[in-house]
């Protein structure tokens, strides 16, 4: 609707859990929030069970999910998964990723996200050929979006070789655009549109040279652009990165002005103290992908000394192992108990806060992830009543949500006011399993 009222059953508000709250919409804004109110008013959209501000997936490579299920068998480490991923990468065309992306972002759409940033670095032909538009990849992204009918915010990925001082293998030439300053001057021609933001990100201090990091801290400063890079997901770039520029990832991003309050380092996960310190004095946002940490065996990052020293927390589903917002915020809290043997380093508030306001202020979209007025009309209803949330009383929606909830139990999903997932279906996209089984087949074939 562009102008409307919903009403919502129960409305977690930020701290806490309100019965009967009207939400009026108007041009894909909330114009007002009124609490107090038992029954639907006449003509209000009703949202049954929980209703959270949309949910922000802070972390994506869309083409990961046709990994699914594949890279389960046998064993390995992050780093022979990493070939079975570049060989899916391989057969993408602006085609193919487009479709895949769309079935991707709607299953996005069906688990409660309204906005996802996108972590993009396989821009052109293989062998690096650039297409007849250079910014076919990303634009096929973000077109995904649109039809998904979910915001994205495009971090277009600056990716130059394949380690310190080498450069890009095979697989990696379709990432490369040669330097930074040819990467910045593809990047400049992207437009954003109302549902579409662009960002920047590094890929690692692996694919980005020392002496080119300022360029895109730059591009994206200039811009007041969000700047992601992945740091320290694994102890071997850190050992590589202290070979070559002796100093650690973190203090060389520190050192080229790559760290403040709009860059967001993702994993953080083998970091020293010194590192923490320079993380959170500057600001610098961590976007921890849990279920994609443990699925590769990365390690789990110090995300409760992070965020005390001051770097905000998002999350994200990265490699798609699986796409449950809920699941990344509970796996933060489990993992942090399964090494301290202690409960309770979140409250489920805080892990909401992390996967809407704080993931949305990530990728650029600081207006959205609230339910107030003049916020995005960004809506996600997570239902009470199904096996798994049914029992605890509803002021405990949030504890459910966080604690028992999964992306099966999302019920409504409205983005800028707009009804995309309707009691489970998504109204934009008629069939999404079957749009996964499709996108996925055709890039095995
Ligand atoms: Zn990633």
């Amino acid at each position: 609707m562009t102008k409307g009222t919903y009403w919502l059953e129960h409305a977690w508000l930020g701290t806490t859990v309100e019965p009967g709250v009207a939400v009026d919409v108007a041009d894909g804004r909330i114009s007002a929030v009124r609490t107090g109110v038992p029954t639907p008013p006449p003509g209000a959209e009703v949202l049954r069970g929980l209703t959270l501000p949309g949910l922000a997936n802070a972390h994506s490579h869309a083409f990961h999910r046709a990994l699914r299920g594949t890279v389960q068998v046998g064993s390995g480490t992050f780093w022979t998964w990493r070939e079975v991923m570049y060989s899916v990468a391989d057969h993408l065309t602006p085609d193919t990723y487009h479709d895949l992306a769309r079935a991707v972002y709607a299953e996005m759409a069906l688990a409660g996200i309204t906005c996802v940033g996108e972590f993009h670095y396989v821009h052109h032909a293989p062998g690096g050929t650039p297409y007849a538009d250079p910014n076919a990849m990303g634009e096929a992204l973000v077109a995904a979006a649109a039809e998904a009918g979910i915001r994205i915010t495009l971090l277009d990925t600056c990716y130059l070789s394949s380690g310190f001082g080498e450069p890009p293998n095979h697989h990696q030439l379709r990432f490369s655009d040669g330097s930074a300053e040819a990467w910045a001057t593809r990047c400049a021609v992207l437009k954003e549109r109302d549902h579409a933001r662009i960002g920047a990100a590094i890929h690692s201090v692996r694919a980005v040279p020392a002496g080119q990091l300022a360029t895109v801290a730059g591009w994206a400063e200039e811009r007041r652009a969000p700047l992601h890079v992945h740091l320290s997901e694994q102890t071997a770039e850190n050992d590589a990165c202290l070979a070559a520029h002796g100093r650690t990832p973190t203090r060389l991003l520190a050192d080229h002005g790559v760290l403040g309050p709009r860059t967001t380092g993702v994993h953080n996960t083998h970091l020293t103290d010194e590192d923490i310190a320079l993380l959170g004095g500057s600001g610098t946002g961590t976007c921890m992908c849990p279920t994609t940490e443990r699925d590769l065996a990365d390690g789990i990052g110090p995300a409760v000394a992070l965020q005390r020293a001051g770097s905000p927390l998002s999350l994200g589903s990265d490699s798609h192992a699986v796409i449950d917002l809920l699941e990344e915020a509970r796996a933060m809290e489990l993992n942090e108990r399964l090494r301290t043997r202690t409960r309770g380093h979140w409250t489920a508030a805080a892990l909401l806060r992390a996967a809407t306001a704080d993931g949305h202020a990530a990728l650029g979209w600081d207006e959205a992830g609230t339910i107030e007025a003049g916020a995005l009309a960004d809506l996600t209803t997570v239902a009470l009543d199904s096996v798994r949330t049914a029992g605890p009383l509803p002021r405990l929606g949030a504890e459910t949500a966080v604690f028992a909830a999964t992306a099966a139990d999302v019920r409504h999903t409205v983005v800028g006011g707009r009804h995309v997932v309707r009691d489970g279906a998504h109204t934009l996209v008629p069939d999404v399993p079957h749009a996964l089984a499709r996108a996925v087949e055709a890039l095995r074939a």
